[in-house]
């Protein structure tokens, strides 16, 4: 199709979908009948539907504390929402629940100085948590920790633990950036006897003055709070005689309880089964809309609007917990599964950010052409599959890496053919794709990318409209049929396009 019959179709299309139905109120049909061709069921599967997911997602965002991230309860009403409807609809549900060591903030933080003066700090001004932060209120008196300052310094302070050396036990330590880890200055000051610990810049160079905002990483078990701040007021603290601070880290750090959702057909060859992810939960500083509410509301509609197909291949839907936190649900599911079970799953889909506002249309690179790493045998036909669909609509795409950012990394690792689509996050659109997708060059693919303005208008509606039914298609095709991928015979009028081009089929 060149380019004008492509404008004068995409214009027929939009104005049969707009001018013949002002007020979208669905389509009736799509209620009853079954979705069993890539016509009927991408007609059915609507940007409407997928954003009434995505407003129920930011419903349940503000009520629980703007967030929806794995062990919360933002979290558990995401996952209670998905399974309701994939029961009501049919599919075999299953709720696969785990613990996994969390970190976050529950609410405000504070620093105080009680003596010699009375002063109250401020979060985000005076002071930061350190991430990763055992939680902790205490009040004491603050020791200095072999501080080296001004200009230039080579600041070893808290490296040693001999820089403790009549260190008094219970004492708040007032640590200086330098030459070892965060973490090992707390853990040192821990083992000292320190209550708590505060961490200023070096100020060794005018870069590093500010508030840190460091990290004592996933590993740290000191079990005291620790703080962070400027280089002056570290400065400052450190001159102040008979100082007295109360220092409350008001986080949760520990086990916490989430869950993946599993919902499967119940038709289908159990032993060819297909997978189609995304991950439910946000960070905890936004509701997380386009990360992932956008992929945890396409595969639902594609399910939902699929609930009467009978496919020839079982079907396996998964909402994946505490993807945030290290990707451990997908990785707990797969790494637990017999190998009897993992040979099995002919192939996964997984669907992360599908909908960012400054878009590139990103396909996962399974042939390795664009960054040399291949994945599993079968991913270079799935990437052929979805760079033939954006193909028939003659739209441009481009490979993203293999990073293993997401959930697809424990299928990855277990030989598992995967695929998938991809938006963008915190990269930045550069011109040469701005002029290719429109959008803006130099700005990240998505600005609102793990932050609280993530919500329901961070989303573009052309690129979800697009990838709902770039997912529903795969998604249908090898419910079907899944020899481009593994060389099983599949359902026959579902054949696999020959030699990696596009098939003909009709899909609007
Ligand atoms: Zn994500």
């Amino acid at each position: 199709m060149n380019k004008i019959q492509f404008l004068r179709r995409l214009f027929i299309f939009a104005c049969l979908a707009m001018c013949v139905m002002p007020v979208y109120a669905g389509n009736p049909a799509c209620d009853n009948r079954v979705n069993n061709t890539f016509q009927k069921l991408l007609e059915c599967v609507t940007v409407q539907g997928v954003r009434g997911h995505l407003a129920a997602f930011q419903a349940i965002a503000n009520s629980n504390n703007g967030e929806r991230a794995s062990g919360t309860s933002g979290f558990d009403a995401s996952a209670a929402y998905v399974a309701n409807l994939m029961r009501q609809a049919g599919y075999i549900v299953t709720v696969q629940p785990f613990q996994f060591f969390t970190s976050r903030e529950l609410g405000p933080s504070t620093l105080t100085q009680v003596a010699p003066s009375s002063v109250a700090y401020v979060q985000g001004v005076d002071f930061e948590l350190m991430d990763q932060t055992d939680a902790g209120d205490v009040t004491a008196s603050v020791t200095a920790v072999d501080l080296q300052l001004g200009l230039g310094n080579t600041s070893t302070s808290g490296c040693e633990a001999a820089d403790f050396a009549g260190f008094p036990a219970g004492n708040i330590a007032l640590i200086q950036r330098g030459s070892c880890s965060f973490q090992q200055k707390a853990q040192n000051a821990a083992a000292a006897g320190a209550s708590g610990a505060i961490i200023f810049n070096q100020g060794n160079t005018p870069a590093r003055t500010g508030i840190i905002n460091g990290t004592l990483s996933a590993a740290y078990n000191g079990g005291i709070p620790v703080l962070d701040t400027s280089y002056a007021r570290g400065v400052e603290w450190a001159g102040t005689p008979g100082l007295t601070m109360r220092l409350f880290a008001n986080v949760f750090r520990g086990n916490a309880t989430t869950s993946n959702v599993f919902a499967e057909s119940v038709q289908g060859n159990p032993e060819n089964v297909i997978m189609v992810g995304a991950h439910l939960d946000s960070v905890p500083l936004g509701p997380g809309i386009n990360d992932n509410g956008s992929g945890s509301a396409a595969i639902l509609e594609v399910a939902l609007q699929m609930a009467k197909v009978k496919p020839w291949n079982k079907v396996r839907f998964a909402w994946w917990g505490a993807e945030e936190s290290g990707l451990i649900g997908s990785t707990l599911y797969v790494n637990n599964l017999s190998v009897a079970e993992r040979n099995r799953i002919a192939l996964y889909l997984n669907f992360d950010m599908v909908a960012s506002p400054n878009y590139v249309r990103f396909i996962y690179d399974g042939d390795g052409s664009a960054f040399g790493l291949q994945g599993p045998p079968g991913s270079e036909a799935i990437e052929r599959l979805f760079e033939g669909f954006y193909a028939s609509r003659g739209l441009a795409f481009e490979s993203t890496q293999i990073s293993f950012r997401s959930d697809y990394a424990a299928f990855f690792n277990n030989g598992i053919a995967f695929g998938g689509l991809f938006t963008g996050a915190e990269g930045i659109k550069t011109p040469a794709q701005a002029s290719i997708y429109g959008g803006t060059a130099g700005q990240a693919y998505d600005p609102c990318y793990h932050q609280p303005c993530d919500t329901f208008s961070n989303i573009n509606d052309t690129v979800l409209d697009l990838n709902a039914d770039a997912i529903a298609y795969a998604t249908l095709q090898y419910a079907m049929n899944t020899e481009s991928v593994n060389g099983l015979r599949g359902k026959g009028n579902f054949r696999p396009a020959p030699s990696g081009e596009w098939g003909g089929h009709a899909i609007q």
